[in-house]
């Protein structure tokens, strides 16, 4: 049977063929410059179709949907040129005489599929850097977010023909007939369980993937932090969005001396910036998920966990009130899994050492967060541990920097987004090599192999 999606591929890989290969870094310029228009004119309705999908505040969406995406694109606008421009590269004694360069080319048609808890910017991030490379694209929004998904694709339809770039919406098996395509790039965010499905899939027609995965993601405080700014900034990085976060901190662990402290603080801090009587928090995104939430609390707590704050929630809402957990074990079922919710656990350490050995035991995290002034004790987390991003004395902000690579390591992802690094997932960096006709360098070592053809060989083999 043919793929229900097959003809808008076809679609999109002819169009890609005659036309966009070719096109202008003027002509990508004024679609980015287009987006942003529509995206700076339609404000309101990207917020109030986020709200209509999961209760997010106009504050949020501004600062993590609509902001993220105007900073991408005029990180583009900026420097686009620079960055797809031939770079010249030298070359060695035995090349004498050629010139090379590195071209960058856009792969071509591409698959972007994204999560449900930055509807807007998963989706629309990606797509600036496809626009960026000169690719095609579909997309595929989440289905836990058919607001957002149904704005998405009239704005893509306001300003794009499908040949050009398309929404295809659905869940899994749109997702997966779409993945069945022969795409030249696929860029997925989203967990690691489905991650190992897209590159499973992609590896059937060798389609290159960036993996924008999830994971646990540490943050560590120790004994020479400053417990109030420490406070101020895990609560902002856990609690926004209600914690439903890729690089959200997942758990804490916090020096024996300082935990009652900062337990203190972190009270205080949830009851400043995220009160209960604040109606307008972020819910939870389906009963689905709350259900998840509300049984991991609980399983928590069955396992020797205690509830130090929060925890109310509520079922005809889906709301779940920031939660602070204490006296957990490494097998604590919290411990072991990504948490995306508004629960966090914290745990007491005696020396770093045992800090690098709970982190090194689990997968490489997408993020990790160190809270401290000692540079020695910077240094030593930072040389003694992996993960995707790193804040140090912050959380979260370490993604809206727009000269960073953004991305994971192994599990928490492969490849990196953001500014040029995005622009290159979606470029081939293609290699170009320039002889001239006649006589070369080269040529001097062609067979038959004489006497002197040999003392050459040897001598560019070992002395060039
Ligand atoms: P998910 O993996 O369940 O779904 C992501 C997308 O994949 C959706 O569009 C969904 O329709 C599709 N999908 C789901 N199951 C599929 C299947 N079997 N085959 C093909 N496609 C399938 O993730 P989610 O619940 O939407 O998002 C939460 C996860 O995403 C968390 O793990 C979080 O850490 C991660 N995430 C990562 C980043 C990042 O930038 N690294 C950002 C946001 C979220």
């Amino acid at each position: 049977m043919k793929n229900p999606h097959q003809i808008l591929f076809d679609l999109q890989k002819a169009f890609f063929q005659k036309e966009l290969k070719t096109s202008s870094i003027n002509e990508r310029l004024k679609k980015l410059k287009s987006l942003k228009k529509w995206i700076v004119n339609n404000e309101k309705f990207i917020c109030e179709d986020i709200y209509k999908d999961f209760e997010k505040g106009r504050e949020e969406v501004l600062l993590t949907e609509i902001k993220p995406i105007i900073d991408e694109i005029k990180q583009h606008i900026s420097h686009l040129a620079e960055w797809s421009e031939a770079k010249t590269v030298s070359a060695p004694l035995a090349f004498w005489g050629t010139k090379s360069h590195i071209k960058y080319e856009p792969k071509g048609v591409t698959l972007i599929i994204a999560p449900w808890n930055y509807p807007f910017n998963l989706c629309i991030g990606p797509l600036v850097s496809a626009i960026g490379a000169g690719c095609t694209a579909i997309l595929k929004p989440s289905e836990h977010t058919p607001n957002t998904a149904n704005l998405i694709e009239k704005m893509i339809s306001e300003l794009f023909h499908e040949k050009e770039i398309s929404v295809v919406k659905g869940g899994v098996s749109v997702s997966s007939d779409l993945l069945e395509l022969p795409f030249d790039h696929i860029f997925f965010t989203g967990s690691p369980l489905v991650g190992k499905i897209v590159m499973s899939a992609a590896s059937k027609n060798l389609t290159s993937v960036t993996l924008e995965l999830g994971g646990r993601n540490p943050t560590i405080v120790d004994e020479t932090a400053n417990l109030k700014d420490t406070a101020q900034k895990i609560v902002w990085g856990k609690f926004i969005n209600s914690g439903q976060t890729c690089i959200a901190p997942n758990y804490i662990l916090v020096h024996q001396s300082k935990a009652a402290d900062l337990k203190k603080k972190l009270i205080e801090q949830i009851e400043i910036q995220f009160p209960i009587s604040d109606k307008t928090r972020t819910k939870i995104v389906n009963s689905l998920h709350f259900g998840r939430l509300t049984s991991l609390l609980e399983n928590t707590l069955n396992n020797g966990g205690k509830l130090i704050h929060g925890g109310e929630n509520d079922t005809e809402t889906n709301f779940l009130s920031p939660t602070l957990l204490d006296s957990i074990s490494i097998e604590n079922p919290i411990f072991q899994e990504e948490i995306f919710g508004p629960l966090l656990p914290i745990m007491t350490y005696n020396n770093l050492t045992e800090v690098v050995d709970i982190i090194n035991n689990t997968e490489k995290p997408l993020a990790l967060y160190l809270f401290s002034k000692s540079s020695k004790n910077q240094n030593f987390i930072l040389n003694n541990t992996s993960a995707g991003t790193t804040a140090i004395n912050e959380t979260t902000v370490q993604f809206a920097q727009p000269h960073l690579p953004f991305g994971g390591v192994n599990h928490s992802g492969i490849g990196k987004a953001h500014g040029e690094f995005g622009f290159q997932e979606f470029s081939n960096s293609r290699s170009v090599l320039k002889q001239r006709v006649g006589f070369t360098t080269l040529k001097t070592i062609s067979p038959p192999y004489t006497n002197f053809k040999k003392k050459l060989i040897r001598f560019i083999t070992f002395k060039v």
